[in-house]
């Protein structure tokens, strides 16, 4: 689908909203005070390239809602973003902390650039003057960034220290997905992907089935994608039978091994004509004859178009908003599990939490300890959500708003901010 054909993510995020607004009968103050973000900014980053050349880049921070605590969310770098895509991110953040219920509001951020095409010192100097840009309005108390799509702990790292410059003390608890060196958490770089697939496990408890021997298919191999091809293939014994990412991707009836592709990927920079599979496309991959589709890439690629045609009975949406407010209608009523994003790729800011805390006490955990609070946080989550949806007789991602939203109104009710 071209980028121009997707559709405007903040706007189903909107909708979204206002589905479970209208069965809370959300006072009509709150509502509104919760379909916009409560601060935004747009900054213009001057990059020096290596030619000696100046090009100028477009950057973005919103602040959707901090009624539960400092804002929280990752910083995009993608050619395709735009304002409504960062809004819409800084909306689900909101609802994905309150989800899981820990103290931190949403955000997000993002910059206009394709990262594939800077040398690493000019991604360097981009990091650096994106952070110099939005400084001034973040900090352990106000605003914790994070990595997403194609942004890195190494880039976490230099954004740490140009931020440690400017306020000239250590601060590590501003940013989170650092490298362990500099005080990031265990667990962090496997999270998101770790705690969707504990959902996974538990939803297909409550279906009555285990993941073991089940098929599956991802789309996106990055983070979230490549992590969650080794889990699910390795401790869950799931077949993986297609993975995909930017280029395409690829199938095979018999499966994917992870050793194989990851190193496939990282040789050739793409898991595109892997030896033994065959190369299908993106769009192909979402509608294989799978028991688990797992969209781990961008948004909207679930549409009205293509929801009757998916197969899969499960869809853990690791990505954030993969699937539009008519494919969720066309999904519900196929019957199709939908594990909702903020609920299933609430993994990663939770451990980002664990790491903020860490930060703030100085003192580090174990992985088995992160693990443990981790799996606790998460499968109290889905069991609220899943008991939620059962309640009210909805989809999951409706179950999963009606508790954020009464949560996060709760917060600005008695803030008396609305
Ligand atoms: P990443 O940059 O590590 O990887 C992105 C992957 O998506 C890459 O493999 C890339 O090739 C692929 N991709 C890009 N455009 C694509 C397209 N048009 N079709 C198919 N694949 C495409 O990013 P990530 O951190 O893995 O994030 C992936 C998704 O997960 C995003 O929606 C992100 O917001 C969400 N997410 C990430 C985290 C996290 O902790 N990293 C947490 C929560 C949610």
């Amino acid at each position: 689908m071209l980028e121009s054909q997707r559709p405007n993510p903040f706007a189903m995020a909107q909708e979204q909203l206002d589905q479970a607004a209208a069965i809370l009968q959300l006072d009509p103050s709150l509502h509104t005070f919760l379909r916009e973000p409560m601060r935004e900014m747009h900054v213009t980053i001057p990059l020096r390239m290596d030619d000696g050349s100046m090009r100028i880049y477009r950057g973005y921070r919103v602040q959707y809602n901090t009624a539960r605590g400092p804002a929280k969310g990752g910083i995009r770098f993608h050619s395709a973003e735009t304002v409504d895509t960062v809004r819409a991110l800084a909306a689900w953040m909101t609802w994905k902390t309150a989800v899981v219920d820990i103290p931190l509001g949403g955000g997000k951020g993002g910059v206009v650039c394709n990262p594939k095409e800077l040398s690493p010192s000019e991604l360097e100097r981009l990091s650096r003057g994106y952070i110099r840009a939005i400084g001034g309005f973040v900090g352990p108390e106000i605003d914790v960034p994070a990595p997403d799509v194609y942004t890195t702990p190494q880039i976490m790292a230099w954004m740490l220290d140009e931020y440690e410059n400017m306020v000239r003390h250590h601060a590590p608890g501003v940013i989170t997905g650092k490298p362990l060196i500099m005080g990031g958490s265990q667990g962090r770089f496997e999270s998101t992907a770790r705690g969707g697939i504990i959902v996974l496990r538990e939803a297909a408890k409550q279906l009555g089935t285990a993941l073991c021997g089940k098929t599956m298919a991802i789309q996106g191999y990055g983070n979230a994608g490549q992590h969650a091809h080794r889990i699910a293939s390795g401790e869950c014994e799931t077949r993986v039978l297609a993975v995909s990412d930017s280029k395409g991707g690829i199938y095979s009836a018999r499966g994917l091994d992870y050793a194989a592709v990851s190193a496939h990927k990282a040789a050739t920079g793409s898991v595109r004509d892997f030896p033994g599979a065959d190369n299908i496309t993106n769009e192909e991959l979402l509608t294989l004859d799978v028991d688990v589709l797992v969209p781990a890439a961008l948004e909207g690629v679930i549409t009205k178009a293509n929801a009757d045609q998916v197969k899969a009975k499960i869809v853990a949406e690791l990505a954030n908003g993969p699937t539009t407010p008519e494919a969720d209608a066309i999904l519900f009523d196929k019957g199709v599990y939908v594990l909702p994003d903020f609920l299933c790729n609430a993994g990663g800011v939770v451990v980002s939490y664990f790491e903020m805390v860490q930060n703030a006490s100085a003192y580090y955990w174990t992985p088995e300890e992160v693990g443990q609070r981790l799996e606790a946080k998460m499968t109290t989550a889905y069991d609220a959500v899943h008991e939620m949806a059962q309640r009210h007789h909805v989809n999951n991602r409706v179950g999963a708003y009606l508790i954020s939203v009464q949560r996060v109104a709760e917060a600005v009710r008695m803030r008396g901010w609305a």
